[in-house]
């Protein structure tokens, strides 16, 4: 008999929609010119490429020229830090980043390397045992020289949402760009640039059932900003490079399909998930949610379980077909525990033994009866080697 398998690491990535694969072919073989030439064959492009930056523009409540097509969400990170720390630095107005300490390391790194390369100050804000910034520490961290806020909608290895709304209005009654790195909540949470109040935002297609390997940033007008991608004007100057016009149909198709039936899809997985944390918390010892249990993205269930490996883990469950992760697919393959546990307070005896289990369309009620029957098996098989092992 084949053995189950269960994909629960959809905060890793997901699968393309067949929808938006459908929407993607015509755009390799048929209308595959360079949307930055004249003739006929550029122009074709450049309509879907059009279309779809309006739909992308639409869905996030701006202009579509405020909407750059990227090569990731690493790189949108990247563009938004360095962008705007270097326009910044460029017009006099100062050297100091505030970022949290929770942040993806695609915003974490890149502030770390202008920190240590580039001169930049950067201040990292604390978190509380939920994962979750205080704004008041927003306020606390801002000073005469500081010129960017980054700080992340939903985080990746907790699911915590954090306040970004209230955290914006603090930063723009000082006049401090403010970005928001939200990969995670793309399929899921309101996207509305002007209810969050953002003025940068970070997005990636293969997190909302889109292709990987093409992302957004949406820069508000009048941002500044510098483009650390130097090439031809693609982009309007702000990220040159032969624009992906298939990938970026697949990322407006599919963030359309993601928002318009995010309503009952999270309703839905909210339920499956509750149901798995509630099973795994009766039935495993020693276990903890982590993250905010009520302020958290509806797909996401993240644990610790005291005293076990969380590397040993997912290859016992991965040998019982079930797909799981430590918490971020960046970090596999490193025995420390997360950094972002470790903000969060967890002591490293309970934070190296973390498990994400993340659902996504293809998650069935099956799927959860499965998961609860393994995984509490697979925990105590682990503690019960340990313990011969001392
Ligand atoms: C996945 C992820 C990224 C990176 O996006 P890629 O398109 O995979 O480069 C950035 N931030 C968060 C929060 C993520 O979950």
């Amino acid at each position: 008999m084949a053995i189950r398998t269960v994909y629960m690491d959809h905060s890793a990535t997901t699968p393309v929609d067949p929808r938006v694969v459908e929407a993607m072919l015509p755009y390799f073989t048929e209308i595959y010119g360079n949307s930055a030439s004249i003739h006929r064959f550029g122009r074709a492009a450049a309509k879907a490429l059009e279309e779809s930056r309006r739909t992308v523009a639409a869905i996030l409540g701006c202009h579509p020229t405020e909407i750059v097509f990227t090569g990731s969400g690493t790189e949108s990170d990247n563009l938004a830090l360095r962008g705007v720390a270097f326009a910044q630095r460029r017009a006099g107005r100062g050297n100091h980043l505030i970022v949290s300490s929770v942040e993806h390391h695609a915003v974490l790194n890149t502030a770390r390397q202008l920190e240590e390369v580039f001169g930049f100050e950067v201040t990292y804000l604390p978190v509380d045992e939920y994962g979750m910034v205080n704004p008041d520490d927003v306020g606390r961290a801002i000073r005469k020289d500081t010129v960017l806020i980054s700080v992340m909608y939903a985080n990746n290895e907790v699911g915590t949402i954090q306040p970004i709304a209230e955290i914006a209005r603090i930063a723009r009654a000082k006049g401090i760009p403010f970005h928001t790195d939200a990969v995670q909540a793309g399929g899921m949470l309101d996207l509305d640039v002007n209810r969050l109040g953002v003025d940068l935002m970070t997005l990636s297609a293969h997190k909302f059932y889109g292709p990987k390997g093409v992302g957004v940033l949406y820069i508000r007008q009048g941002t500044p900003y510098l483009s650390t991608i130097t090439g031809g004007g693609h982009e309007r100057g702000r990220r040159a490079g032969t624009v992906n016009v298939a990938g970026i149909v697949g990322l407006a198709t599919a963030l359309r399909l993601a928002q318009e039936g995010r309503e009952s899809e999270n309703a839905r997985l909210r339920r499956l998930r509750d149901r798995l944390v509630r099973g795994i918390l009766e039935r495993v010892p020693d276990a903890r949610l982590t993250g905010h249990p009520t302020e958290r993205l509806p797909h996401h269930a993240s644990f610790v379980f005291k005293g076990i490996n969380g590397e040993e883990l997912l290859l016992a469950l991965d040998v019982e077909g079930i797909a799981a992760s430590t918490g971020s697919a960046c970090t596999s393959g490193r025995a420390e525990p997360s950094e972002v546990l470790l903000a969060m307070g967890l002591p490293h005896e309970w934070a190296v033994g973390s498990l994400r289990l993340t659902l996504g369309k293809s998650s069935t009620d099956e799927d959860i009866d499965y998961v609860l029957d393994v995984l509490p098996r697979a925990v105590a098989r682990l503690r019960e080697i340990q313990a011969v092992e001392v």
